[in-house]
C-alpha cells in the first residue's frame, strides 16, 4: 500500500495514459543550446528512468523573433526535427513521455527583433517590442502551429504551449499589454482570439492522439491583468478548441511578487488551480513550490487540481518519483527552491545545473561509478563539502569515517535553516544525514581530530569550512557586540536596535532573522499572503491585493551596513536577490553604505564615510552583529601537510571568499568522484 495513492494514480486521456500524476514542468537548461544532442537525450531519459509520467522541455522557439534569446533553440526544420528525435527516441526506451514546449517570448524575447501585439516595452528588457499587423498575427499563430507539427514529427507524444508567464500569448490577453483596437484587442473576445486560434490550429494539424497541454495564466499578479472570469472562461474556450490538459501559470516574469523562491510557502498557489476545478472538463495540473511526494500527496488528495508540476525537484532528484514508488521518500534529494545552481545560471548565461545535485545537466560528463579499489576515506568537516563528498565516495564503495568536533551534521546549513525562510534547509541536512547512514558512512561526531589521527587513511579530506573574519574595529570586544554565530546558532540574547556589519548574504540573512521573532511567514500562507499583497483573483483583478503588501511590523530596528559604495545586496543570487531586498525594505531597515568603522561604544557605533572619513555619525544600537564575511579554517590542512601528508581541501576551508553551499557539494562530489 503506498503512501501517495493519489500522486501514483494513472491517469488515462483516452488516447493514452499517463503512468502516474506526475510531471516534470518546463525549465529551461541551455542543454540544446550545448548542442550535443546526446548530452540533451540523457538528460531527459535519465528522468524518464526515474518514473515521471511526462515531462515537457524547455521552452523551444517557433521562429527567430519569438526565441527568448538570440541563439536559443528553435524548431523550424527537419535539421531541428533530426536533432530532437534523438531525445524522444532515448526518452521513450527508458519508458518515458515528453512533449515539447513551444515558447514565444514577444516582448520579454530579449532582441531587437521583439514582436508584441502593441509596442509596450516590459519593464525587464531593454527592448522595445513591434507592433504587429495582420499578416505579423498571422506568421505568428502559423509558425507555432508549424513547431508543433515539427514536434509530432520529432516523435513527441505532445505539445505545451506556452501561455502564461506575461509571454506572448499572455500579452494579447489583457489589455496592460494589448492596446489594440482591432479584431485582437478591446474586448476579451477579440484579446482571447490568439491563444484559441494557436490551439484550434494546432490540434488541426496534429490530430487527436496527440497531447497538447495549454499552460494558462490563472494569476497574472500585475497590474491589470486578467480577471477571475477571464481565466475560466479562457480555460473553456481552449478545452473547445482542443486541449487536453491545462497546466497552472503562476505570475508574470516582471511580477513583484515571489512565486517560486525558497521563502514562497510550499504549494502556495495550489488553491488558485482548485478554483478551476470542476469549470473543465480536461484534466488540470498545478505548480510552484511542490517539492515533497508528502505534498503532492496532500494537494492531490484535496482535490487542487488532477495532477502535480515538479520542475526544479526533478533536476535535484531524476529518480523523485522511482523512491516515492518504493517508499523512500526520506531519500529523495531535496530541491530547496534557492535557485542557485538552475535559474541563477539560466539568467547568468550558463548551464543549469542543481546545488544539491551537480550531476543535473551534467549526466555524460559527471560520472559516479563504483570503484574497482576501495579505499579508506578520512573526511573532517561534516558540512556541505564534507557530508557530500562522504556520501559519493560512499555509494562507490569507499570505506569512509566522517568527523566533526559539532554534536550534529550540517555545518553551516545549520544555521542557515535557522532563518524565517530557509526553511527547506531542515530538510537538507534530514537527507544527508539519512543517505551517510544508509550508506554506512562513519560518523564521528563531537571529535576534534587531529593530525596523527588521520595518518592510516589512504585518502584525507579536509572540509572544516571557516571562521568568522575579524573586522578589528576598536570596541568591539563589548559584551553588546556578537557575531552572526551567537545570533543565529546561540540565540544570543540580541536588542530592540540592532547595526549589522556586512550586508553579503548572511548579513541579510540574519536582519532577516532579526526582524521576525521566531515567526515565519514561509509557514504560514495567509500571513504570506498579505505581506506580499497577495489576494483572490475572484475578488481582485489579478490576484493584488488593492491595498497593496501589508507587512507586519518588525521586531526590531535594524540598520544594514556595507563599506562597499553600491546598492546593498549586489551579490545576492540574480533571481533572489530582489526578494531579499524588497524584505528588508518592506521592514524599514535602514541601508547605510560607503561607510568606514570608527569604533564602538557606550553611545553605539560610530561610522564616518569616504576616505577623508566625512560626516562622523553614531548609529545608537543596542546590539551590533559582525557579519564581515569568513576565512579559511586550515590549520588541520596545514599541520598534515607539515607531517608530509596532503590533504584534498575543499569548501570554505579551501576558498571563503566563494563560501557557499554549491561550490562546496559540486567539489565534493567531483572529488569523490575520483578517489
Ligand atoms: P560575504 O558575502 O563575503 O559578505 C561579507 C560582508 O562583510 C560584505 O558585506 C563586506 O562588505 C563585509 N566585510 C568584509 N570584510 C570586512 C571587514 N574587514 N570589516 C567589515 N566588513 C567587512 O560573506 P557572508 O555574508 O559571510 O556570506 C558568506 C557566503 O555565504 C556568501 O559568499 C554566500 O555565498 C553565502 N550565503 C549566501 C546567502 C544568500 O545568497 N542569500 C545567504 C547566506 C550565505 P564591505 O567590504 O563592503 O564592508
Ligand atoms: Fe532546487 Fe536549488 Fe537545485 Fe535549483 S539549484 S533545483 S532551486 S535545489
Amino acid at each position: 500500500m503506498t503512501a501517495y495513492p493519489n500522486m501514483l494514480a494513472p491517469l488515462d486521456l483516452g488516447f493514452t495514459t499517463l503512468k502516474n500524476r506526475v510531471l516534470m514542468g518546463s525549465m529551461h537548461t541551455g542543454l540544446e543550446e550545448t548542442g550535443d544532442w546526446n548530452r540533451v537525450a540523457e538528460f531527459y531519459a535519465d528522468r524518464a528512468r526515474g518514473g515521471v509520467a511526462l515531462m515537457v522541455t524547455g521552452g523551444i522557439g517557433p521562429n527567430l523573433e519569438g526565441s527568448v534569446l538570440p541563439g536559443a533553440s528553435m524548431m523550424t526544420n527537419d535539421d531541428e526535427v533530426a536533432k530532437h528525435s534523438i531525445v524522444t527516441q532515448r526518452v521513450h526506451e527508458a519508458g518515458g513521455k515528453i512533449a515539447m514546449q513551444i515558447l514565444h517570448a514577444g516582448r520579454y524575447a530579449y532582441g531587437p527583433k521583439c514582436v508584441a501585439p502593441s509596442p509596450v516595452k516590459s519593464p525587464i528588457s531593454p527592448f522595445p517590442p513591434s507592433e504587429l499587423d495582420e499578416e505579423g498575427i498571422e506568421k505568428q499563430i502559423s509558425d507555432i502551429v508549424n513547431a508543433a507539427a515539427l514536434a509530432q514529427k520529432a516523435g513527441y507524444d505532445g505539445v505545451e504551449i506556452m501561455g502564461s508567464e506575461g509571454y506572448f500569448i499572455n500579452q494579447f490577453l489583457v489589455t496592460h499589454t494589448n492596446k489594440r483596437e482591432d479584431r485582437w484587442g478591446g474586448s476579451y473576445e477579440n484579446r482571447m482570439r490568439l491563444p484559441i486560434e494557436i490551439v484550434r490550429r494546432t490540434r488541426e494539424a496534429v490530430g487527436t492522439d496527440f497531447i497538447i497541454i495549454y499552460r494558462l495564466s490563472m494569476i497574472d499578479l500585475v497590474p491589470n491583468g486578467s480577471t477571475y472570469d477571464e481565466v475560466v472562461e479562457l480555460a473553456k474556450r481552449v478545452e473547445e478548441a482542443g486541449a487536453t490538459i491545462i497546466n497552472t501559470g503562476i505570475g508574470w516574469h516582471e511580477a513583484r511578487i515571489p512565486t517560486i523562491a525558497t521563502s514562497v510557502p510550499r504549494a502556495a498557489f495550489a488553491w488558485v488551480t482548485k478554483k478551476l476545478m470542476g469549470e473543465v472538463n480536461i484534466p488540470v495540473i498545478t505548480s510552484n513550490r511542490i517539492n515533497t511526494p508528502e505534498v503532492a500527496e496532500e494537494v492531490l488528495s484535496t482535490g487542487c487540481a488532477d495532477m502535480v508540476s515538479l520542475a526544479r525537484p526533478m533536476l535535484a532528484d531524476a529518480d523523485f518519483v522511482n523512491k516515492a514508488i518504493a517508499g523512500q521518500s526520506a531519500k529523495i534529494a531535496p530541491c530547496i527552491a534557492c535557485n542557485q545552481a538552475c535559474l541563477d545560471h539560466t539568467f547568468g548565461g550558463k548551464l543549469t545545473s542543481c546545488l544539491v545535485n551537480p550531476r543535473a545537466c551534467h549526466e555524460t560528463e559527471l560520472v559516479i561509478e563504483d570503484t574497482q579499489s576501495p579505499k579508506s576515506v578520512a573526511i573532517v568537516g561534516a558540512g556541505p563539502a564534507g557530508l557530500s563528498t562522504a556520501m559519493t565516495a560512499a555509494q562507490r564503495g569507499h570505506d569512509v569515517t566522517l568527523f566533526d568536533r559539532a554534536a550534529e551534521v550540517g555545518g553551516q546549513l545549520n544555521m542557515a535553516k535557522q532563518v524565517p525562510g530557509k526553511e527547506e534547509f531542515w530538510g537538507l541536512v534530514d537527507w544527508y544525514r539519512t543517505m551517510i547512514e544508509d550508506l554506512g558512512v562513519k560518523v564521528e561526531l563531537n571529535r576534534e581530530v587531529s593530525a596523527e589521527d588521520l595518518t592510516g587513511f589512504d585518502e584525507v579530506v579536509i572540509a572544516t569550512g571557516v571562521n568568522p573574519r575579524d573586522p578589528e574595529i576598536p570596541g568591539q570586544d563589548r559584551e553588546n557586540v556578537i557575531s552572526y554565530i551567537d545570533v543565529l546558532r546561540d540565540k544570543a540574547e540580541v536588542g530592540k536596535s540592532v547595526a549589522v556589519i556586512g550586508a553579503g548574504g548572511i548579513g541579510f540573512d540574519v536582519s532577516e532573522f532579526l526582524l521576525e521573532d521566531g515567526h515565519s511567514i514561509t509557514t504560514d500562507l495567509p500571513a504570506w499572503m498579505k505581506e506580499w499583497g497577495v489576494a483572490d483573483p475572484a475578488e481582485h483583478r489579478s490576484g493584488l491585493a488593492p491595498e497593496g503588501p501589508q507587512p507586519a511590523a518588525p521586531a526590531r530596528e535594524v540598520t544594514l551596513l556595507q563599506r562597499k559604495k553600491q546598492a546593498h545586496g549586489k551579490g545576492l543570487g540574480k533571481t533572489t536577490g530582489w526578494i531579499h531586498r524588497a524584505t528588508l525594505k518592506m521592514k524599514d531597515v535602514n541601508f547605510v553604505g560607503g561607510v568606514n568603522y570608527e569604533r564602538i561604544d557606550d553611545d553605539g557605533l560610530h561610522i564616518s564615510f569616504g576616505e577623508e572619513r566625512a560626516d562622523p555619525t553614531v548609529i545608537a544600537a543596542d546590539t551590533v552583529v559582525l557579519c564581515s564575511g569568513q576565512v579559511s579554517e586550515r590549520s588541520l590542512a596545514d599541520a598534515l601537510i607539515e607531517r608530509g601528508i596532503t590533504p584534498h581541501v575543499i569548501g570554505g576551508a579551501d576558498l571563503a571568499a566563494e563560501l557557499d553551499a554549491k561550490r562546496a557539494i559540486n567539489q565534493g562530489t567531483r572529488l569523490a568522484a575520483t578517489f
